[in-house]
């Protein structure tokens, strides 16, 4: 079995459908696990859900998804952020309003564990330490967790010993599932943050139990022109270039 894992989709359909169509060149996946924030910060919320809702697996929500539908206080987000959720929320149709209230904040599947933020706090918490990490492994069941929210494809690993350490996970290096416990993070699909502005994705093969992370090029241009269309914030505009 073949599964696809993605997060922060972020409302970038070019980024989206750019991963969609490798995911196909490499012979497809029998699901999709989707890790929060479909919407918040691009042009095209309607568009990714629409298309997310097309596709066979599950999804659980992220804080950009639950500010879009006024669920959770933007005030805690950068004016930047907050002005993006604002404008989304007024493009949401109704049956996107009803997906999102919908998601869940944590879904088990197989051996994983599925939260946007951290096991701990699912919607808010970063995982990006070693010392958080450390933490978080005692609040999920499963050996393994899948986050995304920061955006930054990494994996920390806990040993028998309890010692954690991560690791940068970088395309074309197979992590092996194996004793050790893991929080793996697949990078962001429609806003990456690791300096590398390439779509980020993660596809998982149980048979020889194999997560390979992928890198994909899309129009970045087009999200762009569509983001000052609709007059969203220029740094947020900006940053995808940069994949800051
Ligand atoms: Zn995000």
């Amino acid at each position: 079995m073949r599964y696809a894992f993605l997060a922060d989709i972020h409302s970038n359909l070019a980024a989206f459908t750019a991963v969609l169509n490798d995911i196909k060149q490499r012979g497809g996946v029998e699901e999709m696990w989707c890790l929060g924030d479909v919407v918040g910060y691009g042009p095209e919320p309607h568009e990714c859900i629409e298309l997310l809702r097309e596709q066979h697996g599950v999804c659980v929500v992220g804080n950009h998804d639950l500010a879009a539908i006024g669920k959770l206080d933007t005030s805690y987000f950068n004016p930047d952020a907050a002005a993006a959720a604002h404008w989304t929320g007024k493009q949401l149709q109704p049956e996107d309003v009803e997906y999102l209230t919908g998601l869940p904040q944590v879904i088990e599947k197989r051996d994983f564990t599925l939260v946007h933020g951290s096991p701990r706090e699912p919607v808010w918490e970063y995982v990006l330490s070693t010392s958080i990490a450390k933490d978080n492994f005692a609040y999920f069941k499963t050996p393994y967790c899948l986050v995304g929210h920061s955006h930054i494809p990494l994996v920390f690993k806990s040993n028998m010993a309890g010692e954690c350490s991560v690791d940068r996970l970088l395309p074309g290096i197979g992590l092996s599932v194996g004793k050790d416990r893991m929080i793996i993070n697949p990078g962001g699909v429609g806003q990456p943050r690791d300096g590398d502005p390439r779509a980020s994705y993660a596809i998982y093969e149980t048979e020889g139990g194999i997560i390979r992370i992928y890198r994909v090029e899309y129009d970045i241009d087009t999200t762009q022109a569509k983001m000052m269309k609709y007059h969203l914030p220029v740094h947020l505009v900006a940053r995808l270039s940069h994949g800051t």
